[in-house]
């Protein structure tokens, strides 16, 4: 006769073949950053803050005929008037790629662009229609990068995909607005040379992105020209000093706690 005491043994034996045989479901932590940008009002809250903060400020900065956004470049100036926006996480939320694209590489965000519909960050839109009523024009600097694409001829198609992009949250732009990494051969991750041409045509009134490379030069922990030296954290925070001034005055930062710069500084 089995006892009791062996009954108990047998089916604790089929209960652990039974848990052996089923793969361990692993436990995904919610990604609260994702989560954030996703799903927090605060987010867009945010956004609409800067962007009307931004178009308040814009009959100041429009009628101070010596006033630049860019640091070296102020003094009286007689050249049309423009801004600098970055793209991702500026004017388009990137939520549903990070979600789904991984690992990261240019080529994936291209084609992940193509076939998904921009999702706008609030107050862009109004933001850049009421500056071109101003009289200002807008440029984007993206980090977007050219990549040749095979069977298709152009050298940067990226360029029309971005561009498509913008249009989607309601602003209409072009070729001559939109400068990609690759489109020149100086123009690089590092977003200087780029702020510094639209320069050498427009008086650049106000700078606005998510990542601290939008603003300050050389904040990025893989240099590139015409930086030599990583950037550390200690590096950002002496600069946040240096240009404290231009902030909320000129300089419009979003918030982005998914990626960027700060994530690889030391
Ligand atoms: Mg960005």
């Amino acid at each position: 006769m089995i006892s009791t005491r062996s009954v108990t043994i047998i089916a604790s034996v089929f209960t652990l073949a039974a848990c052996a045989a089923k793969p361990v479901e692993p436990v995904s932590e919610p990604d609260h950053a994702i989560l954030w940008a996703a799903h927090a009002v605060e987010y867009q809250a945010i956004s609409m803050q800067v962007y009307s903060q931004a178009t308040r400020d814009l009959r100041e900065l429009v009628a101070n005929s010596s006033w630049s956004a860019l640091p070296g470049h102020e003094g009286p100036s007689n050249k049309p008037l423009a801004v600098i926006l970055d793209v991702d996480e500026t004017v388009t939320s990137g939520v549903d790629m990070e979600l789904t694209l991984e690992p990261f590489s240019n080529r994936r965000q291209f084609e992940w662009n193509l076939s998904h519909k921009a999702i706008p960050v609030r107050g862009v839109a109004e933001f850049v229609n009421a500056a071109k009523k101003r009289g200002v024009d807008a440029f984007f600097v993206t980090n977007h990068t050219c990549i040749p694409v095979e069977g298709n001829s152009d050298p940067c198609p990226q360029e029309k995909s971005t561009i498509d992009k913008i249009g989607e949250v309601g602003i209409e732009t072009d070729a001559d607005h939109v400068l990609l990494v690759g489109e020149n051969p100086d123009w690089n991750k590092e977003k200087l040379s780029r702020r510094e041409y639209v320069a050498e045509t427009h008086r650049v009134i106000m700078l606005f992105g998510d990542d601290y490379g939008d603003f300050v030069a050389c904040s990025r922990a893989k240099p590139s020209a015409p930086c030599t030296t990583p950037a550390t954290r200690a590096s950002r925070i002496e600069a946040l000093d240096t240009y404290k001034d231009y902030w909320g005055n000129g300089w419009y930062i979003l918030p982005n706690p998914m990626y960027g710069s700060w994530t690889s500084v030391q």
